[in-house]
């Protein structure tokens, strides 16, 4: 490429808790070590009298500055503020968020000595800018195009507000695809696969703080999710936690101390606890060593495997029901399912693994790759697929995806949500629906597009509206409007209504606009 531009295209996995490089290079995906020598860098923004700490920094620093040290951006991004989940998480952080303009929540810290407030997407493009930077110090080169890879049940605005925070970053997004999707690219399974063969694919995906499981077929080098299930708030965290607790319980009865309510020892047995955690999962016995914990008193600890598992057994147990809620809601029987994927760094823990082998009845499962780097790579691959650098080693494929949330218009006087379009939908789908008037002679009929799971639409997400004028005079429940849903291959949703008498005909079409660097929800009305 001509004067110094950008030959590498990036593949980053914007982590909850960590995030991922790669990069395809010498025919592999290469995971892109950061400045301080890790493969995945903490998802973390800290904010100092002095300086602004991405990744590592922020994450070294969070015990003497917790509320000014932001984490769990993704837990945010493309949400409300009056969003049950925003509200429930807002009560586990450190740090401050409150009510935007919008409904959009926002961070408020002090930086630099004054209070300032950041976006969910603010704080991701910062975390963006640092894979950026870490994959540009790697290839010696700026990098601008990038996939970047969102988990299969992130909705639009989810998905638009982080495709927003890439543009921030100075990303050129030229893709978005599901987490799972990007995992099985790097497991190469779309090979195994032919258009007269498909392959059935579990991907178990136990990170930081979030499981979240999916069912992928892929047949003729497309994927297609064919159901999403998790736990929004079962992560590795939870097991550190447990492990806090332990030796906090621990602690007291061996020195009649307390510890609980004082951060910085809790912090320091948090580390320790999630070190010993990781030790555990490749040796069957290991120490919490920690001098002068509290009070002079130094805190010593054997952990055995069997240990580690009894105290977190319900957490273990409880991973297991998204398995069989994913396999129900796609309608697939455990024995269809050809390979079982594990991804994210929890995955790692042997007792989930036998957990879930012991579902697939003593399948293997694929753990070859790295559990933590799985989706950066497949994100690379399709990466380098996209912009032409695989060297013909590539092949390309086709991504076909599921809608994340059921769609539908507002009917009725109680603002009942009509789903036209279920969850876990395969695109591309057509659906059409009718409805009438409400009142006699009623000469304009509003159709509000909303996605969700809620019965009613005050609790689902308004996509935008449209308004058909100039109804013939009638009766109530007299005219007819056809109203059709069309999702294009590429997610692209179109939703028009038509006057069954006159032909008049409005829609609005909502895009992701991959082609241009634009950010905003592009709505034509028709
Ligand atoms: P991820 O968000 O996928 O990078 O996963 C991060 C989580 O994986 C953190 O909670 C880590 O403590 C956990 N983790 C990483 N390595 C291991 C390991 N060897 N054993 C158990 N948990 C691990």
């Amino acid at each position: 490429m001509a004067s110094g531009e950008e030959v590498h295209a990036i593949g980053i996995d914007l982590g909850t808790t960590y995030s991922c490089v790669a990069v395809w290079q010498h025919d592999h995906a290469e995971v892109i070590v950061n400045d301080q020598g890790n493969r995945t860098t903490p998802s973390q923004v800290a904010f100092t009298d002095t300086e602004t700490f991405v990744g590592d920094a922020a994450f070294n620093q969070i015990i003497r500055n917790p509320t000014n040290s932001i984490f769990d951006a993704k837990r945010l991004i493309g949400r409300r503020f009056s969003d049950a989940s925003v509200q429930s998480d807002i009560k586990l952080w450190p740090f401050k968020v409150i009510e935007g303009p919008d409904d959009k929540p926002m961070i408020v810290v002090t930086h630099m000595g004054q209070e300032k407030q950041y976006s969910a997407e603010d704080i991701s493009s910062m975390v963006l800018l640092k894979m950026r930077e870490i994959a540009e110090a790697y290839v010696g080169s700026t990098v601008k195009n990038a996939v970047i890879t969102v988990p299969a049940y992130f909705s639009d605005s989810q998905r638009y507000a982080t495709k927003n925070a890439a543009i921030t970053a100075g990303l050129k997004v030229m893709l978005m695809i599901n987490e799972p999707t990007a995992a099985a690219i790097a497991y190469g399974l779309d090979k195994k696969a032919s258009w007269y063969r498909k392959r059935t694919v579990m991907m178990f995906d136990f990170g930081g703080g979030t499981l979240d499981v999916s069912l992928l077929t892929i047949s003729g080098g497309i994927f297609q999710v064919n159901a999403t299930a998790g736990d929004s708030h079962l992560g590795g965290e939870d097991i550190d936690s447990q492990m806090v607790k332990h030796c906090v319980e621990h602690f007291k009865r061996k020195h009649n101390l307390d510890i609980d309510g004082n951060p910085k020892a809790l912090g320091k047995l948090k580390s320790a606890c999630e070190k010993a955690k990781r030790r555990l999962s490749f040796s069957f016995s290991t120490d919490v060593e920690i001098d002068c914990l509290y009070q002079n008193t130094d805190f010593y600890i054997t952990f055995t495997r069997a240990k580690f598992e009894e105290i977190n057994k319900d957490f273990f147990n409880q991973c297991m029901v998204p398995v069989e809620k994913c396999l129900k809601d796609a309608k697939m029987d455990k024995g269809s399912v050809d390979d079982v994927v594990l991804v994210g760094g929890s995955s790692r823990i042997p007792k989930v693994q036998q957990l879930l082998q012991n579902v697939f009845e003593g399948k293997e499962l694929c753990k070859g790759i790295n559990p933590d780097e799985a989706i950066a790579q497949g994100a690379a691959i399709q990466a380098a697929v996209l912009s032409g650098n695989g060297n013909g080693k590539l092949q390309d494929c086709s991504l076909l995806d599921v809608t994340p949330f059921s769609l539908g218009v507002e009917t009725g006087r109680e603002r009942e949500m009509t789903v036209v379009i279920p969850r876990n939908s395969s695109i591309p789908i057509r659906r059409n629906y009718t409805v009438t008037t409400r009142h006699d002679n009623q000469a304009v009929v509003k159709f509000a597009v909303y996605e969700g799971e809620s019965k009613t639409t005050v609790n689902n997400y308004f996509l935008g509206d449209f308004r058909l004028q100039d109804i013939p005079p009638a009766p109530k429940g007299v005219p007819k409007f056809n109203i059709c849903f069309d999702i294009d291959a590429s997610g692209i949703l179109n939703v028009s209504a038509e006057d069954m008498l006159t032909g008049q005909k409005k829609g609005i079409t909502f895009t992701n606009d991959r082609n241009s660097d634009g950010i905003e929800r592009v709505m034509l009305l028709m």
